[in-house]
């Protein structure tokens, strides 16, 4: 335990203390600069591993209350997520935090270069609601290891497990440097008013480009982790069954409501019979006959939510699923057949458990609509053609691509996570997470005992020219 499990847990953040005494306290301790030795990060770290381990079934219930999850899937995209990030950085902190040497010119030498990750400060941390253990753990994990104090900010949405996180942290964590708050917008809006080093948010887009424009009152660092509409093409020489089984996995974890899930496929014309077949055995095999009782399937969040998916739904041509319980909060892994260009299902971030599908005769031919899409957070592509992989690779924007499967690119902490243009701001998961929360300080040293004149005043041509050919 660390020095501050001791102390009650209602020690740190309690309703009395104002958002801004918490503030506060987390920037006097890192006026201390006890957040710059290594050793006390990676203590934090492992009392965090400690938490996940200790608490993981309070935790599986949480996640189950709040989005349903079973066990399995809690498991795999939150808390073995973040076990595994935990061990990767630990096992890498030290390389991370090393000075990184760089060559110096020769005008300026005699002398050395490096670089230096130094913390930022302060980091307010402002999760979603969707992987609500996740969002909020996984950039504090990086905050730490960049050697910031944190305020953690969960999702209002996700209630079971933002208050368990409230109350967890502080019997794991130094409770000087990590806080947690809890709250919805009147809190976020408080805090936000508050000159933090960074903001680290995960969100949507409008809340997004609040969090911005109330960082550009004090230049306050930012990274945007939003989402948006990430498609997912199958062109003709793919491996239908494989594909099918893929897509259901990241179509239908959470129910859909992943900001890298597949958002709407487009298929080619002669494959799109075999690949609707594939997607509706697929659904059976992982989910059963009936999916809305399996216990591997999740529920919609709220009854807003569920409301916003079913009128997607109005007019719409469904090939299967469209089934809703209101009472439960589950809506059917649900087809839609070419729904038109300009409607709620092909305009909006659809964020649940519908998929369109849309025709198209090439996939070359889908490519000119898709780019002139905001650049999606996630870029799936299905394919054989090593031509057809290179060419969407290169000239397709997205924040991530993976080719011939969904989602998968997130289990490997070396890949940068996080979105371009309309789809986020920054990045994070492993290293990048670290240098993302860390001023990369650039270093020279200089020596005394040689001092070339060259650069001086007065000047003269000569000098000009041999500046000329030495800068
Ligand atoms: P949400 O409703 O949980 O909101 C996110 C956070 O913003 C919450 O902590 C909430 O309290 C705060 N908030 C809400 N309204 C606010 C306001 N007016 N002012 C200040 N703060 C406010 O989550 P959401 O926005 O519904 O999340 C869904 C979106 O997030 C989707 O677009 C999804 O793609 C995206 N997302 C992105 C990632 C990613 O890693 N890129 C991950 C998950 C979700």
């Amino acid at each position: 335990m660390q020095e501050s499990s001791s102390r009650p847990s209602d020690n740190t953040v309690s309703e009395q203390q104002s958002v801004e005494t918490v503030f506060n306290q987390l920037n006097a301790t890192f006026a201390t600069g006890k957040t710059l030795d290594t050793g006390w990060r990676k203590s934090q770290l492992t009392a965090l591993k400690r938490l996940l381990e200790d608490e993981s079934d309070a935790l599986q219930d949480s996640l189950y209350k709040d989005l349903g999850k079973s066990k399995a899937e809690s498991w795999t995209s939150e808390i073995g997520f973040l076990l595994s990030d935990i061990k990767h950085t630990l096992h890498c902190l030290k390389r991370w935090a090393k000075p990184r040497k760089v060559s110096t010119p020769l005008v300026a030498q005699p002398g050395k270069s490096y670089v230096i990750a130094e913390p930022l400060g302060t980091v307010l941390v402002i999760g979603a609601w969707n992987y609500p253990l996740q969002l909020i753990l996984a950039p504090c994990i990086a905050a730490l290891a960049a050697g910031n104090c944190v305020l953690l900010k969960p999702s209002e949405l996700a209630p079971t497990t933002s208050s368990l996180i409230q109350k967890l942290i502080p019997r794991y964590l130094d409770n000087t440097a990590i806080a947690v708050i809890e709250g919805g917008k009147d809190e976020t809006t408080d805090l936000l008013a508050l000159p933090f080093d960074h903001i680290f948010y995960t969100g949507g887009e409008a809340v997004g480009k609040i969090v911005m424009q109330a960082a550009s009152r004090h230049l306050s660092g930012i990274t945007l982790e939003l989402g948006g509409k990430s498609p997912c093409l199958v062109e003709r020489s793919a491996d239908i069954a494989v594909a099918a089984r893929r897509i259901v996995w990241g179509k239908w974890m959470n129910c859909g409501q992943t900001c890298v899930a597949p958002d709407y496929i487009v298929v080619e014309a002669c494959v799109k019979d075999a690949l609707i077949a594939a997607i509706i055995k697929e659904i059976r095999a992982q989910y059963g006959k009936a999916p809305m009782t399996s216990a591997d399937y999740g529920k919609i969040v709220n009854k807003r939510h569920l409301h916003r998916l079913e009128s997607y739904l109005e007019g719409a041509n469904i090939i299967s699923g469209g089934q809703v319980d209101h009472e439960r909060c589950v809506m059917a892994p649900t087809l839609v057949d070419d729904p038109a260009a300009d409607s709620g299902l092909m305009q909006e971030e659809i964020f649940g458990p519908i998929l369109p599908i849309v025709t198209t005769p090439q996939i070359f031919d889908s490519l000119v609509a898709l780019k002139a899409r905001p650049k999606p957070l996630a870029l799936y592509l299905f394919t054989g053609s090593r031509e057809i992989e290179e060419h969407v690779i290169r000239t397709v924007s997205a924040g991530s691509v993976c080719i011939n499967d969904t989602m998968m690119f997130m289990t490997n902490p070396e890949l940068p996570f996080g979105g371009v243009g309309n789809s986020g701001i920054g990045r994070y998961h492993g290293k990048a997470g670290f240098d993302q929360l860390s001023h990369l300080k650039a270093v020279m040293v200089r020596k005394f005992w040689l001092d070339v004149k060259l650069r001086y005043a007065p000047f003269s041509s000569w000098k000009l020219s041999a500046l000329k050919k030495l800068l």
